[in-house]
């Protein structure tokens, strides 16, 4: 009998065991699905991206001899649910197995685990083989609606791993070296940011198949996509941020300018994507990363190294954690009752606010934004105005092209919102303007003034940021991370309390006006 095994768009992992043989019985399904278009509404990039890479993926397969059935919309439209489709296809090509990589989104997991539950004939799961940590230790090492810290995590898997390890030692004596980074950025070293690689991928079928079918996406869509659809486009990528990007990887990596025409990219990896579809392997990206280091530590520091590691072995592999040991109620948290809707320039980039204008602008053309734009600008303006989780949720999986739910629903909804009450953050990422100015130059060109919290024209950030305090004073004033700034706020005097908290009122009135 024949097996069928099926590849979502996110497991495009050409080294796993699956395809070390050539078996003649075994069929291999690639499809674009209509549930997949339709869970949330996309940036028109990130479904482009994925089906490109799908494809790319087909293509591969069946040039080392793999019996591929590569779908598209064209040949989906009739299926609304992957169930639907699965059952047909068993049906008609006689399948005598079926089988899947287990999801890394809880909604597939659920589904394919239900359909298998009622399928006539035997199923087998078999592990995606991509995480760094097995999913049968995830329980081991993230307990349910228990606060976790990426850090004491991080330590663990160094040891484990023997990555950046002298013996039992981290090497150079220190676990994190994030105080030589986070520069900002000098007139001279805007000069310096180098232009990105892109790719060059011609999308305009997919981008005409999905308006044939009436996919609602947003976003620029591009008939060119400049994000890596392959294998080797994923590996140049790699190795274009081994040579030109890493040495100042750490030393930039919160800083944010509008003076560059290559500030949107600075000194990131832009590997997300190629990682979240699993193109790469994140040890694959930290092997080469540290074999760059080690080929030449006097121009990659240790402090940059020691930064993009973390960012992969420790942040990428905790918020996994996070999400597997609270879904799926981790989805409908909300401690802080936050409830306001999104304003309009979240769909269009147009406000007056310099720094969201330039970041929701970038996030809008190109589907993404570096680490500190999600979340100290986005993100923080989310969480000052009490947004609903939901809708912030909801955006930021829709937006990027690297969002998938395991790891956008911890980032966003725990990390960026606060949402969880703790459970992955320390205390809630909120900041007044005096953050974004001291991190880029955005404030130099914007309609208000980052000097004043009251009156014309006065920064949102800052009176936001009062106000958020003092609404969530109750929850905060015991953290003794924030003791100091509740003191600092009780020494002044009421009059000038009272104009801030007013100034905020009027800006959360008029919240579509900024
Ligand atoms: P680099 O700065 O070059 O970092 C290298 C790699 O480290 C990234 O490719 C990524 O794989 C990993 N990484 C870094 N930070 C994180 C993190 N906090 N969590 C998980 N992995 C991390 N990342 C996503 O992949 N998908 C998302 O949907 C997503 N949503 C986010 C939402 C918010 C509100 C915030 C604050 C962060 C989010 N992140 C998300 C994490 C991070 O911002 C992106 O991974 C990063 O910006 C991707 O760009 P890069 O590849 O250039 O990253
Ligand atoms: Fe943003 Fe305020 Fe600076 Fe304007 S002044 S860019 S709104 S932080």
């Amino acid at each position: 009998g024949r097996t069928l095994r099926l590849i979502l768009g996110d497991q495009l992992n050409a080294s796993h065991s699956w395809f070390t043989n050539v078996q003649d019985n075994c069929l291999y399904l690639i499809a674009e699905l209509p549930q997949e278009t339709g869970y949330v509404r996309h940036h028109v990039q990130k479904v482009c991206a994925f089906f490109a890479a799908m494809e790319q993926f087909a293509r591969a397969l069946q040039q080392a001899g793999h019996q591929v059935l590569y779908l598209t919309l064209d040949e989906t439209a009739d299926y609304p649910t992957l169930p639907d489709l699965l059952s047909a296809l068993i049906e008609k090509h006689a399948i005598h197995l079926f089988e899947f990589q287990r999801p890394d989104e809880y909604r597939l997991l659920e589904q394919l685990r239900d359909f298998s539950a009622h399928l006539s004939v035997p199923v087998r799961e078999w592990d995606s083989e991509h995480f760094l940590v097995p999913f049968e230790e995830l329980p081991s090492e993230f307990k349910p609606d228990t606060a976790h810290r990426m850090e004491a995590f991080y330590r663990r898997l160094r040891k484990r791993s023997g990555i950046l390890m002298d013996g039992k030692q981290p090497i150079g004596g220190q676990w994190n070296y994030d105080e030589n980074n986070r520069n900002t950025l000098r007139d001279e070293d805007i000069e310096q940011i180098p232009s990105p690689v892109t790719f060059d991928n011609d999308v305009s079928a997919i981008l005409d198949r999905l308006q044939r079918h009436k996919v609602d996406t947003f976003g620029t869509p591009a008939t060119r996509l400049g994000w890596p659809t392959s294998r080797k486009q994923a590996r140049a990528l790699l190795e274009d941020f081994c040579h030109r990007l890493l040495p100042r990887f750490g030393q930039f990596q919160d800083a944010m300018t509008a003076q560059s025409p290559h500030g949107w990219s600075l000194y990131h990896s832009r590997l997300s994507f190629a990682l979240n579809a699993k193109i790469l392997s994140p040890r694959q990206v930290i092997d080469r990363a540290i074999q760059a280091w080690e080929a030449d530590p006097t121009r990659i520091s240790l402090p940059q190294i020691e930064g993009f590691v973390r960012q992969i072995l420790g942040w990428r592999e905790f918020v996994r954690g996070i999400y597997w040991a609270n879904m799926p109620n981790y989805a409908c948290l909300n401690s802080l009752g936050a409830d306001a809707p999104l304003p309009r320039y979240f769909w269009s980039g147009d406000t007056r606010m310099n720094c969201m204008k330039h970041c929701l602008g970038q996030s809008l053309d190109v589907a993404y934004a570096h680490h500190i734009q999600r979340l100290m600008v986005i993100g923080n303006f989310c969480l000052l105005v009490g947004a609903n989780p939901d809708k912030v949720d909801q955006w930021y999986l829709g937006v990027y092209v690297d969002a998938l739910e395991w790891v956008e629903l911890p980032n966003t909804r725990g990390m960026s919102q606060f949402g969880d009450g703790g459970l992955l953050a320390s205390k809630p990422y909120a900041a007044s303007g005096q953050y974004i100015n001291r991190m880029s130059d955005y404030c130099t060109d914007c309609h208000y003034r980052i000097d004043r919290r009251t009156g014309e024209r006065a920064c949102p950030f800052n009176s936001l940021y009062w106000a958020f305090l003092d609404r969530h004073r109750e929850r905060f004033i015991h953290n003794p991370r924030m003791r100091m700034i509740y003191s600092g706020w009780d020494k002044r005097a009421a009059s000038e309390r009272d104009a801030i908290l007013e100034q905020a009122d009027r800006y959360i009135a008029n919240i579509e006006q900024l």
